[in-house]
């Protein structure tokens, strides 16, 4: 979608670093990263939010987290944890109105949400 900064990622009109891609899923580090491993995973088709998708797209949910435990596993965050987040709307927090679920690890990370 036009004016949409993850579908330009997607398109390769913004430059980032690639982590994970299939032809469903892109991941990439996140340019602001809160922790030592900060990605990020999106749907290649443009949907604003997680409210955006129908009960008959929620695949698309799986198919973010396939690629995730591909990404955990391969480097090794399955052996000490890791947080995945899906900010959603103003009050979650979404900043990008492109559907992405942050993976975080690499450090202890707090108990707290708000
Ligand atoms: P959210 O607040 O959940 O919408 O998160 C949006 C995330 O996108 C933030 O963590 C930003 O640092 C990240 N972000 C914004 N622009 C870019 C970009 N061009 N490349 C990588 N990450 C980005
Ligand atoms: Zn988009």
């Amino acid at each position: 979608m036009k004016d949409c900064i993850f579908c330009k990622i997607i398109e390769g009109t913004i430059p980032t670093t690639k982590i994970y891609e299939d032809d469903r899923v892109l991941a990439f580090k996140d340019i602001s990263p809160l922790a030592p491993i900060h990605y990020l995973f999106i749907p290649k088709k443009h949907t604003a939010s997680l409210c955006d998708v129908s009960p008959s797209e929620m695949d698309t949910v799986k198919e973010l987290y396939a690629a995730v435990m591909d990404v955990v596993r391969k480097e090794g965050l399955d052996k000490r944890g890791f947080r995945t987040v899906i900010n959603t709307g103003e009050m979650g927090g979404q900043a990008v109105p492109h559907v992405h679920l942050h993976l975080l690890g690499g450090k202890q990370l707090s108990a707290s949400f708000a």
